[in-house]
C-alpha cells in the first residue's frame, strides 16, 4: 500500500483552495474588462463545480474511512481519509479523523502534524485542539497537550471529551514522578483515542442519577454540610435551620442520651467531664506530642493514653466508664451531619462523602478523619483541604466565574476558624484550580483567642470580684462562652461586656475591641507571617494576587481584615462566600465532580492540590533527605535511590519524616519500617530504590526495594504511624451504629413523651394531672417506646409518627 501523502504536497498538488480562488477573482474585477470578467466568471464556475464534485467524492472517502475506523482498521481509515483529503482538502474533519488513526497506528508524528493542519483550517472547532491534545500527548509532549486541551476547552467548556483529555493529562503530569530515577514515560498506550466519528459532537454516556455525596467540614468548632443537587448546592439544617452544627459530643449520665451538636454544647457547663469538643485537635495524633499534653492540660474532660500512644478520651456512658478514640468523636459528629441530611432531604441512603481538613494536616490526622468517617459509615471519597474545597466554591461564585476568564486570578484563600488556620495560594484559569503553595497551622484559631481573653476575665473576677475561679471548670467553662459571645459583638461594636452569671450573682466586666486585640496581638501576627510564607513559596509578590478571599468564623475580626488590607495592598477582601459555610459547599461541589456529575457548573472544574510539607527519610547523621518537597502537587509518586553504610549490611530501617529542617530529630517522625534481604555486598554498592506515592487524600504509600535482590518492604503511613487498625475500626463502626439505634430510639421516646404532654395539656384538670404523674414517675432511661405508645392507646390516641 503507498503512503499516504503528506498533508503540504496534496495541497500543492491538487493546486487550490476555491474560497481563495474566488476572492482573488474579485479582486482582480475592479480593473478588468467585459470579457476578462467573462473568462474569469468561467473559470471561477469551473473552479466551484470542481470543488463541489471533490466534496461529493471526499464524502464518499471518508464514510469509508469512518468504517475503517469503527473495524479497527486504522491503514484503511488512514487510506481513506488520505484520499478524502486529495479530494477536498479544505475539509478539517478529515485531517481530525486521518490524525486519529494515525495515532492508533502509532504514527504520532503524522497525527500531530494532521491534528495542527486541522486546528489551521478550522481554529474555532473545539474539538481540533482535542485531536492535537491526543497526539500532543502521545509524541510525550504533556506541556504542549495541556496547552491544546485548554484551548479547546475555551472553546467549548462544556466538552466532556476536552474536559477528561485535560483531567488526565494534568494528571499524567502531577503523577510524572521523578525523571530521574524513574525511566520517562510517555503517554499510556491505552490512552483512547476519540473515533473520527466523533466529529459529530459526541454525547457522554447518560451517568445514572445516584445519592448526592455529602460535603463535610468537620469544623473543629463548628461543622456544616452540603449537597449538590439539582444543579446547585445546597447547605443543609438541622431541625431548627441552623446550617451549621456545634461539634460537640456528650453523653448525659442520667438518662443515658447521647447529645451532639447544639444541644450537647448548651449543656456541657453542667457536664464538664463528659462533653467533647476541640477533639480535632488531637486526632491523628500521639499523646506524647507536645501539642497533645497542651490540650490534655487545657481540655476539661480528660485525656488518657492508650495502648498504642493514642490519646483517648475518658467518658462515662450509661453509668460506665469507656475510653473512646478521637476517632469515634469525631465519628459522632460526621454521623450526625450524615442524619441532619438525610432528614433534609428525606433519604436515607447518603452514605457518601468528602470531608474536608486543613490543609497543614499531615498524613496521620488524615487517616484518622478517614477513619473517623468509616466508622459513622460513611464511604469517604476524598478528603481534601479546607482552603482549596473554599475555593472551589468562590470559582462557582459569580466573582469566581468572572476571575476564571480570560488571563485567570491569582486567588489567596485566609481561612482562620475556631481551631485551625490555613492559607492557599491558587490559581484559577478555565476551570482548573492549581495550588501553588499552601501553609498553615493546625492550632491557631478563635479558640485560642477566648482562652486569651478567658484568663484576663478570669484574673479580673480575681482582682475586682475577689472571686476565684480558676480551679473550677464549671465556672470557666462558663466565662468561655461568655467570653465567645463578647468576642463575636466585638466584630462589630468597639466595646461590650462579657456577661456571666456565677453562683447566682450577674458579672459584667467591660472588654474594648483595643483589649481583646492587644490580648491577641501575637496569634494576630503569627496569622501574617504565614501568609508571607506562602507567597514566598508560591513566588507571587502581594500585589500579584488578584483577589483575597476570606473563610472561616474568626476572619469576622476587624484587626484580621485591616492587617490583611494593609499587607497585602488591597482595598477590599472578598467576603462574597459566606465564610462558615464556603468549605462544606466547596466539598459538595468535589463530591459532585467525583461521582460523576456531569452538570456544567461543576463538570467544567478540576482541582490540582499540593501537599503542605515535605516528606523524606533519615539518612546517615539524621539527616532529613527530602524525597517529595513541600508544594509538590498530589496525586505524585518519587523516589530516590539510597545505598547502605556498612559492609554486607543486609537490612535497613526506613524511617519516613515530614517536616522542613535539616534534621530529622526536630521533623516528625510518620513511621518506619524494615527492609531485609538486601544485597550481601561492600557498602555503598547496593542500590535500593524508596518510593513514596502520595495520593489524592494525602496519605502516604511508602515503599523500598533492592534493585537488585529485588527484595521490597512497604507500608502505608497512616497505619505505620499507629493509627486504628481495620478491626478496631470494625468495632467502632458497630459501636456507632449501636450509638445511632440509641440515638434513634430515644428521639422517638421524645416524640411520644412530647405527644402525651401535648394531650395532658390539652385535658381536663384531673386527667393532665394523671398523665403527667405517670410521666414523671417514670425517668426517660427506664421508659420504653411500647410503654409510651401503650398508654396513648389507652387515652384514646394513636401515637404519631414525624
Ligand atoms: P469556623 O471554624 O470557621 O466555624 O469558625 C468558628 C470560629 O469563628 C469560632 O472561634 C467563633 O468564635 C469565631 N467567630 C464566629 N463569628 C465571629 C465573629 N463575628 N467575630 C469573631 N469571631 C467569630
Amino acid at each position: 500500500m503507498p503512503a499516504p501523502p503528506r498533508n503540504g504536497e496534496r495541497r500543492t498538488k491538487k493546486g487550490f483552495n476555491p474560497k481563495a480562488r474566488t476572492d482573488r477573482a474579485q479582486q482582480a474585477g475592479q480593473d478588468q474588462d467585459d470579457s476578462d470578467d467573462e473568462v474569469m466568471m468561467a473559470a471561477a464556475q469551473k473552479a466551484n463545480f470542481e470543488a463541489a464534485e471533490g466534496k461529493a467524492k471526499a464524502a464518499v472517502h471518508k464514510a469509508a474511512g469512518n468504517t475503517f475506523f469503527a473495524s479497527s482498521n486504522w491503514a484503511g481509515a488512514v487510506q481513506s481519509f488520505s484520499e478524502a483529503i486529495q479530494c477536498d482538502p479544505t475539509d478539517h474533519v478529515f485531517f481530525s479523523n486521518r490524525s486519529a488513526s494515525y495515532l492508533n497506528l502509532g504514527k504520532t508524528n503524522e497525527a500531530v502534524a494532521d491534528a495542527k493542519e486541522c486546528v489551521k483550517l478550522s481554529p474555532a472547532w473545539a474539538k481540533g485542539y482535542s485531536r492535537l491534545g491526543a497526539a500532543l500527548w502521545k509524541e510525550g509532549k504533556l506541556a504542549d497537550a495541556k496547552q491544546a486541551y485548554s484551548e479547546g476547552l475555551k472553546l467549548e467548556p462544556t466538552n466532556a471529551v476536552i474536559k477528561q483529555g485535560l483531567r488526565e493529562v494534568i494528571e499524567a503530569m502531577v503523577g510524572g514522578g521523578d525523571k530521574s530515577s524513574e525511566p520517562a514515560t510517555a503517554a499510556p498506550e491505552s490512552k483512547d483515542v476519540v473515533p473520527p466519528s466523533a466529529d459529530v459532537e459526541t454525547t457522554p454516556a447518560p451517568v445514572e442519577d445516584g445519592p448526592p455525596v455529602l460535603g463535610i467540614d468537620l469544623g473543629t468548632t463548628y461543622s456544616c454540610v452540603a449537597v449538590f443537587m439539582d444543579g446547585e448546592v445546597q447547605v443543609l439544617a438541622d431541625d431548627e435551620g441552623r446550617r451549621t452544627v456545634p461539634s460537640y459530643v456528650a453523653f448525659n449520665s442520667g438518662t443515658g442520651e447521647r447529645l451532639i451538636g447544639e444541644r450537647a454544647k448548651a449543656q456541657a457547663s453542667k457536664n464538664i467531664d463528659n462533653t467533647f469538643f476541640d477533639v480535632k485537635r488531637i486526632l491523628g495524633q500521639k499523646m506524647s506530642d507536645e501539642a497533645v499534653q497542651k490540650e490534655a492540660k487545657r481540655l476539661p474532660f480528660k485525656i488518657i493514653a492508650g495502648d498504642n500512644g493514642q490519646p483517648l478520651i475518658q467518658a462515662e456512658v450509661n453509668g460506665k466508664p469507656r475510653k473512646l478514640a478521637p476517632e469515634e468523636i469525631s465519628a459522632a459528629v460526621l454521623g450526625e451531619m450524615k442524619r441532619i441530611a438525610e432528614a433534609r432531604l428525606g433519604r436515607t441512603d447518603l452514605t457518601k462523602a468528602v470531608i474536608t481538613v486543613p490543609a497543614y494536616f499531615n498524613d496521620a490526622q488524615r487517616k484518622a478523619t478517614q477513619a473517623a468517617g468509616a466508622i459513622a459509615g460513611l464511604e469517604v471519597l476524598r478528603v481534601i483541604n479546607e482552603p482549596t474545597a473554599a475555593a472551589l466554591a468562590y470559582g462557582l461564585d459569580e466573582k469566581g466565574q468572572a476571575a476564571q476568564k480570560g488571563k485567570g486570578s491569582n486567588i489567596l484563600i485566609f481561612d482562620l476558624g475556631g481551631g485551625t488556620f490555613d492559607v492557599t495560594v491558587l490559581r484559577i484559569e478555565e476551570g482548573i484550580f492549581e495550588v501553588k503553595a499552601t501553609g498553615g497551622d493546625t492550632r491557631l484559631g478563635g479558640e485560642d483567642f477566648d482562652a486569651t481573653v478567658a484568663t484576663h476575665i478570669i484574673a479580673e473576677l480575681k482582682k475586682v470580684h475577689k472571686l476565684d475561679v480558676s480551679g473550677d471548670a464549671q465556672k470557666k467553662s462558663r466565662v468561655k462562652a461568655a467570653v465567645e459571645k463578647a468576642k463575636r459583638a466585638l466584630s462589630s461594636n468597639e466595646v461590650t461586656k462579657v456577661e456571666i452569671a456565677l453562683d447566682g450573682e450577674e458579672y459584667a466586666i467591660d472588654l474594648t475591641r483595643a483589649k481583646f486585640e492587644a490580648l491577641n496581638a501575637e496569634f494576630f501576627d503569627r496569622t501574617l507571617a504565614t501568609v508571607k510564607k506562602v507567597l514566598n513559596d508560591s513566588k507571587l509578590k502581594p500585589t500579584e494576587i488578584d483577589e483575597v478571599v476570606l473563610v472561616g468564623g474568626s476572619t469576622r475580626i476587624p484587626k484580621i481584615q485591616s492587617m490583611l488590607r494593609e499587607y497585602m495592598q488591597v482595598e477590599t477582601l472578598c467576603k462574597s462566600v459566606n465564610p462558615d459555610e464556603a468549605v462544606a459547599y466547596g466539598a459538595a461541589v468535589q463530591g459532585a465532580i467525583l461521582s460523576g456529575c456531569r452538570h456544567p457548573a461543576c463538570s467544567a472544574l478540576l482541582l490540582v492540590d499540593v501537599t503542605p510539607l515535605s516528606l523524606g527519610i533519615e539518612t546517615q547523621g539524621s539527616n532529613m533527605s527530602i524525597i517529595i518537597p513541600r508544594n509538590s502537587q498530589i496525586p505524585c509518586t518519587r523516589s530516590s535511590i539510597f545505598t547502605t553504610t556498612e559492609d554486607y549490611q543486609t537490612g535497613l530501617e526506613v524511617k519516613v519524616f515530614e517536616g522542613e529542617r535539616p534534621c530529622t530529630n526536630s521533623n516528625h517522625l510518620l513511621g518506619d519500617f524494615h527492609v531485609s534481604g538486601i544485597e550481601r555486598a561492600k557498602r555503598e554498592v547496593p542500590q535500593i530504590q524508596v518510593m513514596f506515592a502520595l495520593d489524592a487524600n494525602g496519605v502516604l504509600n511508602v515503599t523500598a526495594s533492592d534493585l537488585t535482590t529485588k527484595v521490597t518492604a512497604s507500608c502505608q503511613i497512616g497505619g505505620a504511624c499507629k493509627g486504628l487498625s481495620k478491626e478496631e475500626i470494625e468495632k467502632m463502626l458497630s459501636e456507632a451504629a449501636q450509638y445511632a439505634a440509641e440515638d434513634e430510639l430515644f428521639r422517638r421516646k421524645l416524640e411520644l413523651k412530647n405527644q402525651l404532654e401535648h394531650i395532658a395539656y390539652a385535658s381536663s384538670e384531673a386527667d393532665r394531672d394523671e398523665i403527667l404523674v405517670w410521666l414523671e414517675g417514670r425517668g426517660m432511661a427506664d421508659m420504653t417506646v411500647e410503654q409510651l405508645e401503650a398508654k396513648l392507646k389507652v387515652l384514646g390516641y394513636e401515637p404519631r409518627t414525624v
